[in-house]
C-alpha cells in the first residue's frame, strides 16, 4: 500500500487503536484525509476553504467536473451514459426510479433479495405494480435467486435489482440478464469495489457514505434514452431530465461531499483502478470467510457460498448466546461496530474500499482466538 494509503478506519484517537467496521458508513483513506486537512482553509488558492465554495463559483464547477471525469475514467463510462450527482440518498432514488422510469408504463419488476429490496419495492409501490419476479425470502435471503428462473415481464418499464443486500450479506457475482427491459441497480454498498460493465444496466444509483466519502450526496449513471419521460408530478430536483440540463446544478449541490466523493475517485485511480480494488476486497472477504469455515461450525454463514458478499460479511456463532460477548470483546480489541444489521442479528464485518487489508487480517485473527477460548 502506497505512503498514506492506510486508512483512517484505523482510529488513532481511541483508547486502543482499531479499526471501523461499521455497515452504515466506510471508512476514508488517509490520504484522502490529509489532503483535506490542508485544503480545508484555503482550496487551491482560490481563497476559500472549500466547505464555503459557492456552487456558482468556476472552482466548484471545476472540482465537480473533475470528479465526473474521474468517475467515467475508473467506471470506462461509455457514450452515451450521463453522471448526476443528486441528494436524498438512495431512498430518494427508490422514488425517483419509477417516476422517471414508467414512461406511461404502469408495472415494474423487482427482485427481492433483502431488506433493501423491500424498502425500494415498498416506495415504488407508490406509483406504479410491482411485480416480485423473483425472491429468497422463503430460504432467509441465503442467495440470489437464479436470474434464468425470473418471472420476467417483457411490458415491465425496468427490472431493478440491489446489487448487493448490505443486511444480509449477499451480493450478484454477475450482471443478470434482464433482456430488452432496462436493468436498473442499487448499488449502494458495493460501487466501486469491483469493475462494473456500465453498458449491461439502464440506470445505477449509489449513495456516497459507503466507498465514495460522506453522506449527502448520491451518484446516478443513467443511459440517455431513459430521459426526458419523466411523469409530470416528479419534483424538479428529482426529475434526471432537468438534472442534466443543469449539470447536476439544478439547486444549491452538497459541495463538500462531492469534492470529497472526487478525491476518493482519485485516490482510487491512484491504487491502480476497480480490479486492483477488487483483488484487495476479494482477499480482505476471503480471510474472513476463511476464519468462519475453519472454525469447525464455531461461527457460521448463513448466506451460501456462491453468493457471500465481498463487501459486508455476515456471519453467526452457533452458540448466540455469546454473541453480546463477541462484539464486547471485539470492540476491546479494537474492532468497532461489528453488530449485525437489527433485522438480521449476528454479526456483519463490513469491508468497504478504504477497510486496509490489515483490518480484516485483525479480525480473522481475533475470531480464531476468541473461537479458541470459547469453543
Ligand atoms: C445503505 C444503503 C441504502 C441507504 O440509503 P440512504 O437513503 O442513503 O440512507 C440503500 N440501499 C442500500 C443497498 C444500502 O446499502
Amino acid at each position: 500500500m502506497p505512503e498514506g494509503g492506510v486508512s483512517r478506519a484505523r482510529t488513532r484517537s481511541s483508547r486502543c487503536a482499531g479499526f471501523q467496521f461499521s455497515a452504515a458508513a466506510g471508512p476514508l483513506p488517509d490520504a484522502v484525509l490529509d489532503r483535506v486537512q490542508r485544503e480545508l482553509r484555503d482550496c487551491r488558492g482560490n481563497g476559500a476553504s472549500v466547505l464555503a465554495l459557492p456552487f456558482t463559483s468556476k472552482a466548484f464547477r471545476d472540482l465537480a467536473a473533475e470528479a465526473v471525469a474521474y468517475l467515467r475514467a475508473l467506471l470506462a463510462i461509455p457514450d452515451g451514459y450521463r453522471v448526476l450527482f443528486m441528494q436524498g440518498g438512495a431512498s430518494a432514488q427508490f422514488a425517483a426510479v419509477p417516476l422517471n422510469l414508467l414512461h406511461g408504463r404502469s408495472t415494474a419488476s423487482y427482485v427481492d433479495t433483502g431488506h433493501w429490496s423491500a424498502k425500494a419495492i415498498a416506495e415504488a409501490r407508490r406509483y406504479c405494480t410491482v411485480n416480485v419476479v423473483a425472491s429468497s425470502a422463503a430460504s432467509g435471503y441465503d442467495r440470489v435467486p437464479d436470474s434464468a428462473r425470473w418471472m420476467m415481464d417483457a411490458g415491465a418499464a425496468y427490472c431493478h435489482i440491489i446489487s448487493n443486500e448490505t443486511a444480509h450479506g449477499l451480493q450478484y457475482r454477475s450482471t443478470p440478464d434482464s433482456g430488452d427491459v432496462p436493468l436498473v441497480a442499487d448499488m449502494t454498498s458495493d460501487f466501486l469495489t469491483r469493475p462494473l460493465e456500465i453498458a449491461r444496466f439502464g440506470l445505477i444509483y449509489a449513495g456516497a457514505q459507503k466507498n465514495m466519502g460522506i453522506a449527502g450526496l448520491t451518484v446516478v449513471i443513467v443511459r440517455e434514452d431513459l430521459l426526458g419521460r419523466a411523469h409530470p408530478c416528479t419534483p424538479s430536483v428529482l426529475d434526471y431530465g432537468v438534472q442534466v440540463k443543469h449539470s447536476s446544478l439544478y439547486n444549491t449541490p452538497p459541495t463538500f461531499a462531492i469534492y470529497l466523493a472526487g478525491l476518493v475517485f482519485e485516490w482510487l485511480h491512484a491504487q491502480g483502478g476497480l480490479a486492483t480494488i477488487a483483488e484487495s476486497n476479494r482477499r480482505k472477504s476471503a480471510r474472513i470467510y476463511a476464519a468462519i469455515e475453519r472454525s469447525e461450525g464455531f461461527y457460521r454463514c448463513p448466506v451460501q457460498p456462491q453468493w457471500r458478499s465481498q463487501v459486508n460479511v455476515c456471519f453467526r456463532l452457533a452458540n448466540e448466546t455469546l454473541t453480546p460477548t463477541f462484539l464486547e470483546a471485539a470492540q476491546c480489541a479494537g474492532l468497532f461496530q461489528l453488530a449485525g444489521h437489527p433485522s438480521a442479528g449476528g454479526v456483519r464485518a463490513s469491508l468497504y474500499n478504504a477497510m486496509p487489508e490489515q483490518g480484516a487480517e485483525a479480525l480473522a485473527h481475533f475470531m480464531e482466538a476468541f473461537a479458541a477460548r470459547n469453543a
